[in-house]
Order: structure tokens, then sequence, then C-alpha cells
């Protein structure tokens, strides 16, 4: 990502409305560039000291470098989270797709298939 980009995105990071893969590469480059990391401080903090919340001004953090590090290690987090939950999808949706063409195969092969499911039992047995 480029510094023109990162910084047209500051606005939409701290509102939450970047995709993944935006927020992804948006934190990416803030972590590398000090430019654009002083510009999302910046807005952090204006949005941060206007942003209403339970508890009252004075007792909110006003370490901007602590606040805005637990932020965006809290979206990495979140990102990370995003990205497990779509490999187990995948994973979910490859067995789920392996099942139907098994069921598929068992009605039309039901000989042969009785042998390839013993064996894919056997299989999972031993992996799972
Ligand atoms: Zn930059």
């Amino acid at each position: 990502m480029e510094c023109r980009e990162a910084e047209r995105n500051v606005q939409k990071y701290i509102q939450g409305k970047l995709s993944d893969r935006e927020c992804a590469a948006f934190i990416d480059h803030i972590r590398h560039c000090s430019s654009c990391y002083d510009e999302l401080e910046t807005y952090f903090t204006i949005d941060y000291a206007l942003r209403p919340g339970e508890e009252d001004t004075a007792s909110k953090s006003f370490d901007m470098k602590r606040v805005i590090e637990a932020n965006l290690a809290d979206t990495e987090d979140k990102l990370r989270r995003a990205r497990t939950a779509g490999r187990f999808m995948d994973v979910f949706m490859l067995v789920a797709e392996a099942g139907l063409v098994l069921t598929a195969l068992c009605k039309f092969l039901p000989d042969t298939m009785s042998v390839v499911l013993a064996r894919a039992a056997e299989f999972l047995a031993k992996y799972i």
C-alpha cells in the first residue's frame, strides 16, 4: 500500500469501514511508515477525545501511543481470527463437497464404494 492510499484510509480505519483485506494492508503500512502512523495518531486522538464513552473524559487514558497500539493489536487479533475462521470454512466446505461426491458415488457404484468407504474410514480413524 502506498502512503497516499494509507492516508485516504485513516478515517475509514478509525470508523471500522475497511474490509479485512484493506485493514490488514493498512496496518501493515502503518507499522512500517512513521509518517502515516503520525497521521493515524492525529485523527485517532481527535476521534478518541470526542468519542462518547461510559467513562468520563477525565479518566480516559491520553497515552495515545498505548491506546493506538492496543487498538492496532486488537484489530490484528480480529483479522487473525477471521482468517482462521475462513480457513476452517474452506476445509468444512471441502469436506462437505467430498461427502456429497461420496454419497453420489455410493448411490451409483455401491459395490466399489463400500470398499472405498471402508478405506476412507480407516484413513480418517488413523489421522483424526
Ligand atoms: Zn506511509
